[in-house]
């Protein structure tokens, strides 16, 4: 596809579910991509934000780039005052690297934004909060100082099929609006129409604004 051809399909999503585009962002990631080309594929239609997974292959394309990043890779505690540096981390996954987090954020004088990553497919490889820790898990992290909890993020288990995700998507929706959080930041290139349908504020975006179909 191509980035215009990504955001003229969550457009048709919005419309399908009666949704206003402006509630949706599309956060272009960019791992495994170097600067030019993410110049040339994605700056050049406006100022994404741009999302990366590993913090050794960012640290350099953040400087060399000036853009709203977001974090959306695993992330080791001894890699949070590095992880500071983003806008928005969406994977947030213990207690413990919450509390790393707030530490380092309070030492760069900023309160960090981020998100809290559920494991709804209970999958023992994935990364994340299983639904029934989350209500304790944020209740603590609310309380750290230097965090501000903006909503939730999912990787569902992979599948062919888009429709497979379709109930987890949902179900991350509920327990946004359950907890009085905003943001749910779900749905990849496989899946982002369907996670549109199913109340997605953020959906995150490689391959198919990258590839060619
Ligand atoms: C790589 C990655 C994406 C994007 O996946 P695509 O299939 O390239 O769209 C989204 N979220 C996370 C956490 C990722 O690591």
């Amino acid at each position: 596809m191509s980035l215009p051809a990504v955001l003229a399909r969550i457009e048709q999503a919005c419309q399908r579910a009666g949704r206003d585009p402006r509630g949706v962002r599309l956060v272009v990631v960019t791992k495994e991509h170097p600067v030019a080309e993410i110049e040339e594929k994605v700056l050049r239609y406006g100022p994404f934000p741009l999302g990366e997974s590993r913090i050794q292959e960012a640290l350099p394309k953040l400087e060399a780039l000036q853009a709203e990043w977001h974090f959306i890779g695993p992330l080791q505690r001894n890699k949070a005052k590095f992880a500071v540096r983003f806008e928005l981390i969406h994977s947030i996954d213990s207690l413990r690297l919450a509390e790393a987090v707030a530490r380092k954020a309070r030492e760069a004088g900023k309160v960090q934004r981020v998100l809290l990553e559920v494991n709804l497919g209970r999958e023992p490889q994935k990364h994340g909060f299983l639904e029934e820790e989350l209500g304790e898990a944020l209740a603590r992290i609310r309380a750290l100082e230097g965090l501000s909890v903006e909503g939730l993020m999912t990787v569902p288990p992979y599948s062919e099929d888009p429709e497979a995700a379709r109930p987890l998507f949902a179900r991350l929706a509920h327990l946004a609006d359950r907890y009085q959080l905003p943001e749910r930041s779900m749905g990849m290139s496989g899946d982002f129409e369907v996670a549109v349908e199913e109340g997605a504020t953020l959906v995150r975006v490689g391959r198919a604004v990258f590839e060619p179909e």
